[in-house]
């Protein structure tokens, strides 16, 4: 019934969302970019909130908000990082 989620790892799929189109990085493949959100969860501190199976987070977004800038830049360098050592050739 209840159900556990990080709020940093929807963060992050967000912030991959909106930066990797207008990212300048020589691969976007879907490996590279679970790569780049697997790096930058690892950089963040767990988000964990508990929410009835199914729900849709709302209040979490605009209290926890002030993180965005935070996720934002580890997502930056994460790219970087992984497109200097993609794990794929
Ligand atoms: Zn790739």
């Amino acid at each position: 019934m209840y159900e556990f989620s990080n709020f940093n790892e929807l963060m992050v799929k967000r912030a991959v969302e909106e930066y990797l189109p207008i990212a300048n990085l020589p691969c976007k493949c879907e490996r590279c970019q679970a790569d780049i959100i697997a790096f930058a969860l690892n950089r963040l501190p767990p988000r964990y909130y508990v929410s009835l199976k199914g729900e849709v987070m709302t209040h979490f977004e605009s209290q926890m908000a002030p993180d965005r800038a935070r996720v934002l830049s580890e997502v930056v360098s994460a790219a970087q990082i992984i497109s200097a050592y993609p794990s794929h050739k």
